[in-house]
């Protein structure tokens, strides 16, 4: 049989792109599964998004990822939208279907993952959200997609907070409310799942925590963190303190990881290995 040497290709579009460590996971779990992949962290300027998709569909690629700032601006070249990239407004993979590039939100759906794997089930639960950014909106839509009964915004900017709240309730069965970020906050008394959603605590500025009132933490309230280095940020060792479980950035990375892998592949992604190499590679830079 005539051997094949050619690589199929995907990647991620972003600026910056240099620290992003999603290529070094997804390569670890094309090796493991003894497939002929790459996984090319691009960098691709504001302006050039266009003709870089252009490339990338002129060079059969597989799929890609986008990260900041293409997440918004890649929808119009795109052939359809999953319903829940569509509620969020945001797409951070394409997935080749049908001669046709599908724009997928997995940042949401690997956080769900994460807090299920960890054994927490979303149905019918209070979520508080700290943060109403790409990361949050992406976790908000799909709790409330997963069956949250409820789901609190906590956030700085009063308009960005809002209209995250008016997406969920308007978009969704969750009923969702707005809550102003002014200094040292409470966390509201029936929040069941505690969700840290902003960019605060990760490297290098690692020794700062979310500005809340951290007593209002309780026993009964599982405390997860979108951040991923580092692996264990002040944030969650403070909520243990109060007796929190937790739930770190790195499970939610993974299997939003996971889930590209098998929408590219079309096979079960390796998610031990995904995991390991991804925490090796945090331990060691740290
Ligand atoms: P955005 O820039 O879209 O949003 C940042 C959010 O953080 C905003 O809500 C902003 O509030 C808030 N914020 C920033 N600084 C502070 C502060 N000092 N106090 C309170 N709130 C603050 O970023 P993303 O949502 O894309 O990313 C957020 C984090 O999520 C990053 O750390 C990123 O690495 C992580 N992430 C993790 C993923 C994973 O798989 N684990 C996947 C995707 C992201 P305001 O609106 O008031 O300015």
């Amino acid at each position: 049989m005539e051997k094949n040497y050619r690589a199929q290709l995907v990647g991620c579009f972003g600026d910056p792109i240099d620290g992003n460590p999603t290529g070094v996971m997804e390569e670890a779990a094309f090796a493991s599964c003894g497939l002929n992949w790459r996984y090319l962290p691009l960098l691709v300027k504001q302006g050039d998004l266009k003709d870089a998709f252009a490339g990338i569909k002129a060079m059969s690629f597989e799929g890609l990822n986008l990260t900041m700032p293409h997440k918004i601006a890649i929808i119009p070249y795109l052939d359809g939208l999953s319903p829940a990239a569509q509620i969020i407004g945001a797409v951070n993979t394409v997935i080749r279907r049908n001669g046709g590039w599908i724009g997928e939100n997995t940042d949401g759906k690997g956080f769900v993952t994460a807090l299920l794997k960890s054994g927490t089930e979303l149905r019918g639960k209070k979520v508080t959200i700290l943060g109403a950014g790409g990361a949050a909106r992406a976790i908000g839509v799909e709790c409330a997609l997963a069956g949250a009964e409820k789901i609190t915004v906590i956030n700085r900017n009063r308009q960005r907070g809002q209209a995250l709240a008016q997406l969920i309730s308007g978009r969704t069965d969750a009923q969702s409310q707005y809550i102003p970020w002014n200094g040292s906050v409470p966390i509201p008394s029936d929040t069941e799942i505690l969700v840290q959603a902003t960019c605060v605590g990760l490297t290098p500025n690692c020794l700062e925590k979310p500005d809340i009132l951290y007593d209002t933490i309780t026993p009964n309230m599982v405390v997860c963190d979108v951040v991923f280095n580092p692996v264990d940020p002040l944030f969650l060792q403070e909520a243990r303190k109060r007796g929190a479980a937790t739930v770190s950035g790195i499970g939610m990375l993974v299997q939003q990881g996971a889930l590209n892998f098998t929408y590219w592949t079309g096979l079960e992604a390796p998610v031990d290995v995904m995991y390991r190499t991804l925490e090796q590679e945090f331990t060691v830079s740290r």
